[in-house]
C-alpha cells in the first residue's frame, strides 16, 4: 500500500479528509464503488514497535499524542487527549463499541437542561449498527442489558468475564443490578495471530492489530483496492468553493513541504468534532464570511465530551490478578425512572490501570507505591451525558491556533452517578474507593460541532451529513451529534457513515 505521488493524480471523483470512524468506514464502504477515491490523512501510520504496548512510553512521554496544543476558555495552551494517525482515535480507543439506546435519539429532559431530538430514530440506524457491528467484530450478549432495544444476536461471542470480573458480577446481581457484557471490537480473541485479552488495550496501539480499528478493519482492506489513495502525512487546510459558495471545488493539502490543490466532485470532511470545525472555520470566504456552511451560525458550537470519571476499588488484602479486565457494564442508571428523576449514565468496567498511569495523577508519589495499589484495584469508567450548549464552542485564533471553549453540562448528575459507584463499590467489599477526572480537558468522547438536523436555521448538516449550505460537502465523524447520549460514540459514527455511504452511492454516484 504505497501512497501515491500527488502529482500522478489530482483529480478524483471523492476526496475524504481524515481516516478515524467516520473518515475509514465511509473510505471502506465507498471503496466497493467504482468511484476513485482519495483519502487524506494529515498522521502517518501508528509503527509496530514494542512501545506500542508500554506504559511509560504511552503514558509518561505521550509517544503517540499529538505535539500541538489548543487553547482553553481561559486563554490557556493545553496538549489534547487526541492523536493524528491512519485510524484516528480508534487506534487507541478501548474499542468498547455501542448502539445508543432508542430514548437517546429522543428528546430527553436532564438536570441541567434538554438532551435534543436527534432527527433519525434508532430503527434508521439499526440496519447500519448491524452492519457496523459485522465490520468492526463486535462482540457480545444480547438480553441481559436492561437499556437495551430487543435485538438478535451479536455477530460474535462476548469475552468471557476473569474470575475476578464474574465474580463482581455475581455479587451486582446479588445486589438487585443488571450488569451486562460490555460489547467490544476485538478480532479472533484467543486464536494463534488474533488478540491476546492483554493489559494494554484501551489508550494503547495494537501492537498485533488484533484491535478492530479503522485502519484494520477499514483503510486497509480499503487501500488495496485500485480505485482507492491514500495520502498519509497530507493536511487538508483550506476547502475552496465556487464563487456562489454552493459547491466546493479544491481542497488545499500541506504535504512534505508543499501546498497542493486537489480538485474533486464530491468532499468528506471527517478530521474529528472539533478539527473538522476548525476546517470549515479556516476555509471562510466571501461567500461564506463566518465560515463555510456557517449560514446558521452555529458552526463550532454545541461542543460535547462526556462527564468521565475514573474509578478504582481497592482492597489491601486482595490481589487483583486479571489481565482483561473490561468485559462488564452497569446500564441501571442509564435511563430516568426508579426514583431518579433524570437520566444518570453509565458504570463500566475498564482496563487495568498500570502505576505510571496512575502516577500522572500526583507525580511526587513513588512508582513503586502506585504498582501496590494498582494490583490490588478494580478499575470503572463511569460516563455521564453532556449537554449541547451554544457557548461550548471551537473557534479558530488569529494566528491559526484552535480554542476550544468548554464547560461541562449536568455535572451535578454526573457526582450522583459518581457517589452511586462508590456506593456500590464499598457494598463489594472495597476498603478504598478513588476517583480521578481530566474534567474539561478530555478530549477523547469529543463530538457535536456541526450538529444534523433538519431545520437549516438549527443544523449545520442535514439528516444524511450534507451541509445545508454547500450542495457537495458532507461531514461525517463525531461531529453530526446532536446530543452526546452517555455511551461511547463510535459505532454511532461508524453507523452513520454507512448510512451516509449508501445515500452518496444513491443520489451523487452514477
Ligand atoms: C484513549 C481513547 C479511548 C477511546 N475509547 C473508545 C471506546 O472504547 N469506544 C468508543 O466508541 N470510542 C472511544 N473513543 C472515542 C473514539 O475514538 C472517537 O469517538 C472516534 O474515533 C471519533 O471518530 P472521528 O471520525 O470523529 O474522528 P477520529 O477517529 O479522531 O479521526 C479523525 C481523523 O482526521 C484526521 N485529521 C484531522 N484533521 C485533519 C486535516 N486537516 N487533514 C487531514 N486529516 C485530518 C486525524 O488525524 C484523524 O485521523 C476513545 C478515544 C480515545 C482517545
Ligand atoms: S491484543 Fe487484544 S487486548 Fe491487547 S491491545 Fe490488541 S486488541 Fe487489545
Amino acid at each position: 500500500m504505497s501512497p501515491a505521488s500527488p502529482s500522478s493524480t489530482p483529480h478524483f471523483d471523492i476526496v475524504i479528509v481524515g481516516s478515524g470512524a467516520g473518515g475509514g468506514t465511509m473510505a471502506h464502504a465507498l471503496a466497493e464503488t467504482p468511484a476513485r477515491i482519495l483519502i487524506l490523512e494529515r498522521g502517518d501510520f501508528v509503527p509496530r514497535e514494542d512501545e506500542n504496548w508500554d506504559p511509560d512510553a504511552v503514558w509518561k512521554h505521550l509517544r503517540y499524542r499529538i505535539p500541538e496544543h489548543w487553547i482553553d476558555e481561559n486563554g490557556r495552551a493545553f496538549r489534547p487527549y487526541t492523536h493524528y494517525c491512519v485510524g484516528g482515535n480508534t487506534k487507541f480507543w478501548g474499542s468498547v463499541l455501542y448502539r445508543l439506546r432508542r430514548e437517546d435519539f429522543q428528546a430527553t429532559e436532564h438536570a441541567d437542561g434538554l438532551s435534543p431530538a436527534w432527527p433519525i430514530d434508532y430503527e434508521t440506524l439499526e440496519p447500519y449498527y448491524e452492519r457496523a457491528e459485522r465490520l468492526y467484530h463486535v462482540r457480545g450478549r444480547h438480553g441481559l442489558d436492561p437499556t437495551e432495544v430487543p435485538r438478535g444476536p451479536f455477530p460474535y461471542e462476548a469475552v468471557p468475564h476473569e474470575p475476578v470480573v464474574a465474580e463482581i458480577v455475581e455479587q451486582l446481581r446479588r445486589l438487585g443490578l443488571h450488569p451486562s457484557p460490555l460489547p467490544l471490537g476485538l478480532l479472533r480473541p484467543g486464536e494463534a495471530d488474533g488478540c491476546m485479552l492483554c493489559n494494554t488495550c484501551n489508550s494503547f496501539p495494537c501492537k498485533v492489530h488484533a484491535k478492530s480499528d479503522a485502519e484494520v478493519c477499514c483503510i486497509r482492506p480499503a487501500a488495496e483496492r485500485p480505485n482507492v489513495t491514500l495520502w498519509t502525512n497530507a493536511s487538508a487546510t483550506r476547502l475552496i468553493t465556487g464563487p456562489d459558495g454552493r459547491r466546493v471545488e479544491a481542497v488545499d493539502v500541506e504535504r512534505h513541504g508543499e501546498t497542493i490543490r486537489v480538485r474533486a466532485p464530491l468532499f468528506v470532511v471527517s478530521c474529528g468534532a472539533v478539527n473538522s470545525a476548525a476546517l470549515l472555520l479556516r476555509s471562510a470566504n466571501d461567500a461564506h464570511p463566518n465560515g463555510l456552511a456557517n449560514s446558521s451560525g452555529l458552526l463550532g458550537t454545541r461542543y460535547m465530551a462526556h462527564l468521565a470519571t475514573m474509578m478504582q476499588g481497592f482492597h489491601p488484602f486482595r490481589r487483583n490478578p486479571t489481565v482483561f479486565q473490561k468485559t462488564v457494564a452497569i446500564n441501571d442508571f442509564y435511563l430516568g425512572g426508579n426514583g431518579r428523576r433524570f437520566p444518570w449514565g453509565q458504570i463500566q468496567s475498564q482496563g487495568r490501570t498500570h502505576g505510571v498511569m496512575a502516577q500522572t495523577v500526583v507525580p511526587w508519589i513513588p512508582l513503586w507505591a502506585y504498582d501496590a495499589w494498582v494490583a490490588r484495584g478494580v478499575d470503572w469508567l463511569v460516563i455521564s451525558e453532556d449537554l449541547p450548549r451554544t457557548e461550548n464552542r471551537v473557534t479558530v485564533e488569529p494566528d491559526g491556533r484552535i480554542r476550544l471553549q468548554y464547560r461541562p453540562n449536568n455535572v451535578a448528575t454526573h457526582e450522583q452517578l459518581v457517589k452511586e459507584t462508590r456506593r456500590i463499590l464499598r457494598r463489594l467489599g472495597f476498603w478504598v474507593v478513588v476517583a480521578h477526572s481530566h474534567k474539561a480537558k478530555n478530549t477523547t468522547h469529543q463530538c457535536g460541532t456541526l450538529c444534523f438536523g433538519t431545520d437549516p436555521r438549527q443544523s449545520v448538516l442535514d439528516p444524511h451529513c450534507r451541509t445545508h449550505d454547500v450542495d457537495n460537502l458532507f461531514v461525517v465523524d463525531a461531529s453530526f451529534f446532536p446530543s452526546s447520549a452517555a455511551v461511547n460514540p463510535g459505532l454511532t459514527i461508524a453507523a452513520q457513515a454507512l448510512r451516509v455511504a449508501d445515500h452518496i452511492r444513491d443520489t451523487h454516484l452514477d
